[in-house]
């Protein structure tokens, strides 16, 4: 029997979040096409585009240590959130910054977190439109951020079917060692490409570790997948292991149709698409077909908060 006043750590992250969602199910008008549960939510905007919506939240001791410099997490800080609009196949637009920090917070450490966030607003278009700032016991950074999507360009999570191709657009794990987390380019220009080009039938970015992502598109979509070890790239230093479960690579990771994968392969192409797999119909089962050739069950974990 499920307990009535759990802790935090024995609902766990997903858990929290799927309470969340049924709470908020009830204030959902029919201008909202998706809330909880993908990159970002999305609602009607205009005959043409969708509005996309989504937020992240940065708290030093755990996201961050000052000594990582102000600079750099400030671009990360709204770099991931660009991510999530990427990830829609959207243009990431306006932003609002909200910073906690305690009074004794040196003022060259806040200048240079702005500094990061204004270097990837500019780099990517973004008005910086507005925020709060509180007192709080540590530093505390969250990003809100908004994009538009043309309607025929949106990608879900959930429209991945039996027989497409999964691909990822780049190399994966060690991303925290390696201190890619906190300078790496949001795929938005993949991204953008294509929707135009190859129309993905799901997608999302890596934030939780491969698998734990490629698990949020299975279960979104009712599927399974099936990838292979010979096709994973695996960063400088990583593991197998890491590249499958390390998170914050912010790589995007999406699925086409056969007939799209084909061309995709065959056409030479201005960005790196690495071929991982295919979409099985065994729901939510995720598997490696490893170099021995052998078949090995891969559990879903990856990050969680709590
Ligand atoms: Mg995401």
């Amino acid at each position: 029997m499920a307990q009535r006043n759990p802790s935090l750590s024995a609902l766990g992250e997903f858990g929290f979040i799927d309470r969340v969602k049924k709470q908020a199910k009830s204030t959902l008008t029919s201008a909202v096409i998706k809330g909880i549960g993908d990159d970002t939510a999305v609602c009607r905007y205009s005959t043409q585009e969708h509005l996309l919506l989504t937020t992240d939240m940065h708290v030093e001791g755990v996201h961050f240590q000052k000594g990582m410099g102000g600079e750099k997490i400030g671009w990360k800080a709204l770099a991931c959130n660009i991510s999530d609009i990427a990830a829609m196949g959207g243009v990431p637009k306006y932003a609002l910054i909200s910073i906690g920090m305690p009074s004794s917070a040196h003022t060259d450490f806040i200048h240079n977190l702005y500094k990061g966030i204004q270097k990837a607003a500019r780099c990517f278009n973004v008005a910086i439109v507005g925020g709060d700032t509180v007192r709080d016991s540590k530093i505390v950074v969250n990003v809100a951020l908004t994009g538009l999507v043309a309607k025929k360009h949106l990608v879900l999570r959930d429209g991945a079917r039996k027989g497409d191709q999964i691909f990822v657009t780049g190399s994966l794990g060690n991303s925290l060692k390696r201190g890619k987390h906190l300078n790496f380019m949001p795929r938005v220009e993949e991204a953008h490409y294509l929707v135009k080009k190859y129309k993905p039938t799901a997608m999302i970015d890596i934030s939780d570790g491969l698998i734990a992502d490629l698990y949020h598109i299975l279960e979104e979509s009712g599927v399974g997948a099936r990838i292979e070890e010979n096709n994973i790239r695996k960063a400088p230093g990583a593991t197998l292991e890491q590249a499958f479960y390390d998170g914050e690579d912010f790589e995007l990771l999406f699925t086409v149709k056969k007939r799209d994968a084909q061309r995709l392969l065959k056409t030479s192409q201005p960005f790196s698409f690495i071929h991982i797999g295919e979409i099985t119909d065994k729901k939510k089962t995720c598997v490696c077909v490893m170099k021995n050739g052998q078949e090995k069950k891969l559990q879903r974990r990856g990050y969680t908060h709590f």
